[in-house]
């Protein structure tokens, strides 16, 4: 797919408002949506139908040039063969004039990328995990969204309301007054709106190629470093020596018991099963909608905070210096990952990122994986080999430092900007020093996959026979000439 290239001086950015449809709004709301699932689920059948064709015809016997032809699963080409198709398909033939045709349009644009990827990723040319093959969705588990390209697609001159094509006019939730003001003055031009269904409600967003505003920052010359954490949410220390300390919310461990209770009530209704076609009650539903709720709060209240967080920062510190978490790794442990999830460490980074890039002359330095923030002391810069958890206050041997662990790590890292912004510029690579402590498991690389247990040999309660037993290394001794980071 090509991307789509603002000219210079101009950004492309979205405004997504909340919508208030009527019923007959919101039954085409879900129209379209499906619609959009259905042409998805026709392209994947359409292109991988010639797949499955020509394996079988391979254990024919047929020759390779007689095989039936790999059907395309380009843009176009989808969309060509769909128009021909959906007056006589009996799927299509009889509703396929009700919805617009931008909701078609978004399934098989959806198809052709997601066969992309997939190509890509077998060809071993596209980052990240490796993509299967597409599948078809779900009408049960689909997320309800549609996306319009073409047509018309406006904010109201009241700014309480969208115009959609073939949706007509709806009432947004909240005023559009803000792209509105950008769309009268000449800055932002409307380049597609996506309608998603979402938390229990509609939302609209407009993605927009709009002027680029740049604003100042509170304190340009201020570096602050930020230590993530699930005791404390984020721990700030700024080159002028401020501590800041943000609480962590824990909006979901506050809803636990209320969750527990919702939950036993969805449980003891008459559910739906697959299995037999039975199909939920009334009080099922009711119930199901009633836990819904609440995690939708939790979501909602986390969003929020969040927000109001990376903000704050961003609007008032020259430098940002966080940490590169795994988070995505902290979550495969069973025993942290409901706090890592609700803290929301990946979405702190990812929000800093795009806001910290808004901003005049603001920087964001992310430390390499293996900065180890918190074993460094911030007073003299002795580095220990060793930090369990549970250790909250780091006493260093050395010159006597006692200061809480976070609070170090938040020093350490503020450090590290100034180390980067006159050093090489690469924020956490300074291989100046040789790599002094090394404790168990802390090479330099991430493991994709977890070590199986010592339960191979499928001996009950994980016991360990004497050639498998291994002695803990301790912890080593630090050179002196070592310790000296910078
Ligand atoms: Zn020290």
């Amino acid at each position: 797919m090509k991307r789509f290239k603002p000219q210079p001086g101009f950004v492309v950015q979205a405004f997504r408002f909340a919508l208030d449809p009527n019923a007959g709004q919101e039954a085409a709301l879900r129209s379209h949506c499906g619609a959009a699932r259905a042409a998805y689920n026709w392209a994947v059948g359409w292109v991988t139908g010639s797949w499955w064709q020509r394996a079988a015809e391979e254990t024919y016997g047929i020759p390779q040039a007689q095989l039936t032809a790999w059907r395309p699963w380009s843009l176009p080409a989808l969309r060509k063969a769909f128009n021909e198709a959906k007056r006589t398909d009996p799927r299509f033939a009889a509703w396929w004039e009700d919805n617009s045709k931008e909701a078609y349009n978004t399934g098989l644009a959806n198809a052709s990328a997601a066969f992309d990827n997939y190509a890509k990723s077998q060809q071993g040319k596209r980052r990240g995990k490796r993509m299967g093959a597409p599948r078809f969705k779900s009408k049960r588990k689909a997320r309800l969204a549609c996306r319009f390209t073409t047509g018309a697609i406006r904010v109201e001159g009241d700014g309480r309301h969208v115009t959609l094509p073939r949706l007509g006019t709806l009432r947004t939730h909240e005023p559009a007054v803000k792209l509105l003001g950008r769309v009268q003055a000449g800055t932002a031009r409307v380049l597609s709106a996506t309608v998603r269904h979402e938390r229990g409600r509609w939302f609209v967003s407009f993605q927009v190629e709009t002027a680029r505003e740049i604003t100042k920052v509170a304190r340009p010359g201020v570096a602050v470093g930020i230590d993530l954490g699930v005791i404390t949410l984020a721990v700030m220390a700024d080159s002028t020596g401020e501590i800041r300390a943000v609480p962590n919310p824990r909006h979901l461990d506050v809803v636990l018991r209320q969750l527990r209770h919702a939950s036993r009530t969805v449980s003891r209704r008459q559910g739906p099963d697959r299995r037999t076609g039975q199909k939920p009650s009334r009080r099922w539903e009711k119930a199901n909608t009633a836990r819904n709720k609440v995690h939708h709060r939790v979501a909602n209240l986390r969003e929020d905070a969040l927000h109001k967080l990376t903000t704050a920062v961003a609007t008032e510190y020259g430098t940002i210096v966080v940490e590169d978490l795994n988070a995505a790794g902290m979550l495969k442990n069973r025993r942290l990952a409901r706090q890592v999830a609700d803290a929301g460490f990946g979405e702190i980074r990812r929000q800093l990122a795009y806001k910290t890039r808004q901003r005049h002359a603001t920087c964001l330095v992310v430390a390499d994986r293996w900065f180890p923030s918190s074993k460094i002391c911030s007073g003299c810069g002795a580095v220990r080999a060793k930090l369990p958890l549970h250790v909250r206050i780091y006493r260093c041997d050395l010159c006597g430092l006692v200061i809480h662990r976070d609070v170090n790590a938040a020093h350490n890292l503020a450090a590290l900007a100034a180390a980067c912004t006159t050093g090489t510029g690469v924020a956490g690579d300074q291989d100046t020093a040789p790599v002094v402590s090394k404790p168990r498991g802390a090479n330099r690389k991430t493991r994709a996959i977890r070590p199986r247990r010592t339960t191979g040999t499928g001996r009950a309660g994980g016991a360990t026979l004497p050639h498998q037993r291994r002695t803990e290394t301790r912890d080593r001794h630090q050179d002196t000439e070592a310790l000296t980071l910078w």
